[in-house]
């Protein structure tokens, strides 16, 4: 009979486990993750910027391509690059919230310091650029039960992904993550990339070319999600 007992609890934890690491698994809250499939088209998304370095390299490969994505940005960050969230923006593309600190504690952060999170980075944004984000993106896509309640009583939209790229493992080589997001590539895919990573300007470029080639074209994620995303 005990045994019965423990391996329902040890289901249960597997299961929160997931419920909480998986930010599409939808248990704590609604994380869009992907379009709706109808056309051949993907979005690219990049988190933890924007970085001094590599955000304004990664601007001239989407503008060489012009292809606008969105832009998951650290309120702290943008508080010291203000010119390039400005730029990020007067180039067509997405700002969106992922949080003021990026803290490895913001998943066991309580109510009061998740909502202040939120606001603080939402705040740094509209500082810079007159702009209020809607879209919020967890780090580490990690959500809870009280994440999920605040998001709600901000208002705000989570949005997940379907190809992570890995980019930001430092044993991958470029080719391997490129070949990863190849395999992976589906019509209405949301790519995850973090613009802080050494050469994501030479990462970004073999992504742009590899999903080119595979009869793929770029959207922007407000437009294949077909919502808004900014506060009016
Ligand atoms: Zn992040």
């Amino acid at each position: 009979m005990y045994w019965v007992i423990i391996i329902l609890v040890f289901a249960l934890i597997l299961f929160l486990v997931w419920a909480s690491a998986d930010v599409g698994s939808n248990i704590y809250l609604k994380a869009l993750c992907k379009g709706d499939g109808a056309q051949r088209v993907v979005s690219l998304t990049f988190d933890d910027g924007p970085d001094e370095q590599m955000t304004p390299l990664v601007l001239d490969v989407l503008k060489q391509y012009n292809i606008k994505a969105t832009f998951f940005l650290v309120g702290s960050k943008v508080d010291n690059n203000p010119d390039i969230v400005r730029r990020i923006v007067a180039e067509g593309h997405i700002v969106a919230n992922h949080t003021y600190s990026h803290s490895g504690l913001f998943p066991l952060s309580s109510k009061r310091e998740v909502k202040q999170e939120l606001e603080r980075c939402n705040a740094a944004i509209k500082r810079s650029t007159g702009l209020s984000p809607k879209l919020f993106r967890p780090p580490f896509g990690v959500t809870n039960p009280i994440i999920g309640a605040v998001i709600k009583s901000l208002n705000l939209k989570t949005i997940g992904w379907s190809i992570r790229s890995l980019d930001t493992m430092a044993d991958k080589s470029r080719s391997t993550i490129c070949q990863r997001v190849k395999e992976r590539l589906h019509p209405g895919a949301i790519i995850l990339l973090h613009d802080r990573c050494d050469k994501a300007d030479e990462l970004l470029k073999e992504i742009i070319q590899t999903t080119l080639e595979n009869n793929y074209n770029f959207i922007s994620i407000d437009k294949m999600l077909k919502i808004n995303p900014y506060e009016k």
